[in-house]
């Protein structure tokens, strides 16, 4: 059985990211860049005024007060700008340019206008509530590395840089599929010996909040063949498969069967983690991906959390160095593990910013969701390692965004 760590390695050794497509800019939320984009003009283009005021020549305020004699006026969006010479000035918005002759921008609070004269009630130094033609960025420079995951500040900026579409990664189409006779949807009557299928409605979720919007996702029963039919299918429109359930050693786990049935090449089945050890990995030509996830609501989750969503974001076009992301947080009481092998703990996050530390939390086991339900990740306790005393640092993998 591999570590955790190899078996991430190993993924990321078999997964490359999707090809680059340009894509407007109302379609790249999430995705990551996959050109540096750079300025286009100096930013601002003009020395431009900061303020709503009168553009004057600072050395003709030298005595305050003083009256200059109004000359005209220039509002963001003109193209026209009366010059500014010894003795006169004109009206500013903000965001004009600044008129020939003038080097500063007095604000209207402090000055009154009367009959085409303007009195100023203070003296002025060169350059006040000016924004210097190019003092945000050059033209040339590069405003976004390639690598960058887009967010909304990111997409005004290729927008102020004159793009209309930009270079991203792709982001893969996963499907689910939910294996076991026991499994109904909710909404359809139970009996005492069937289970909900809380995997796919979890799966869903944890995709969607990975940027993912092509997702598949059904229930599949145990049966070699129909597992083997719904991959098959699956692999013609999907460049990541899901399974949940019926990786283990058991009389009705047939997923390692259908794998090899379809021809996909296992690459590790069998993970020291606790839970889901009876992990699988397995790839299709074509950049194509599989992963069996033992059946138990943790189990899917940790192991979504700890190597699938590393995929997913390496596919998306982020380096392997940013794929598996982690926090160092203190323990806020001990946690403890008899595993003979690596354990994740759930955890819950208590604090905020530099006071962020975590709190573990009680499970019945893999098949406690009560439990999950509370957590916001899980806690890394390394193989042989027995007790984490409260206080010490932990490595935890986040479930959700952390503000
Ligand atoms: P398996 O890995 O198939 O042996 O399943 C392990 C446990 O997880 C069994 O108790 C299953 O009934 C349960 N299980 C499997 N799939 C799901 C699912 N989609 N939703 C909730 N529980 C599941
Ligand atoms: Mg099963």
């Amino acid at each position: 059985m591999i570590a955790t760590k190899e078996a991430l390695k190993i993924i990321l050794a078999n997964v490359r990211a999707l090809k680059a497509v340009r894509n407007p800019l109302d379609k790249v939320l999430g995705c990551c860049l996959a050109e540096d984009i750079w300025a286009d003009r100096d930013l601002p283009p003009t020395d431009r005024s900061a303020m709503d005021g009168y553009a004057v020549r600072a050395k003709d305020l030298a005595e305050s007060p003083c009256e200059l004699r109004l000359v005209g006026e220039v509002a963001a969006g003109s193209a026209k700008c009366p010059k500014v010479t010894a003795g006169t000035c004109v009206r500013i918005l903000t965001g004009a340019s600044v008129p020939g002759g003038a080097n500063a921008v007095v604000k209207v609070e402090e000055t009154t206008e009367r009959d085409d004269f303007v009195k100023f009630l203070s003296i002025t130094k060169v350059g006040a509530n000016i924004c210097i033609q190019g003092e945000t960025v050059t033209k040339g420079r590069v405003v976004l590395c390639k690598g960058t995951v887009l967010n909304a500040a990111q997409i005004g900026l290729c927008a102020s840089v004159g793009k209309v579409a930009v270079k991203v990664y792709g982001r893969p189409g996963v499907t689910v599929l939910c294996t076991g006779r026991e499994l109904r949807e909710a909404g359809v009557k139970v009996e005492p010996h069937q289970l909900r299928n809380s995997n796919g409605p979890a799966l869903r979720a944890a995709l969607e909040n990975a940027g993912i919007s092509r997702i598949g996702h059904q229930i599949v029963p145990d049966d070699p063949r129909i597992i083997a039919e719904k991959m098959k299918a699956a692999a013609a429109k999907y460049n990541v498969i899901i399974l949940t359930g019926g990786v283990s050693v058991g009389k009705y786990d047939f997923v390692p069967e259908a794998v090899r049935q379809i021809g996909a090449t296992v690459r590790f089945h069998g993970v020291a983690m606790k839970p889901g050890k009876p992990q699988l990995y397995a790839t299709l030509s074509g950049n194509r991906h599989i992963f069996g996830l033992p059946g138990n609501p943790l189990s899917v989750l940790t192991g979504f959390g700890e190597l699938v969503l590393p995929a997913i974001r390496r596919l998306s076009g982020l380096d392997a160095k940013s794929c598996h992301v982690t926090l160092k947080l203190p323990l806020v009481r001990s946690v403890s593990s008899k595993a003979n092998r690596a354990a994740f703990v759930l955890g819950k996050l208590i604090g905020s910013g530099k006071g962020l530390r975590v709190r573990p939390v009680e499970s019945c086991g893999s098949a406690d969701l009560v439990a999950g339900a509370q957590a916001d990740g899980v806690v890394l306790v390394p193989k042989n390692v027995r007790r984490i005393a409260a206080g010490e640092l932990v490595e935890f993998t986040p479930w959700r965004s952390i503000p």
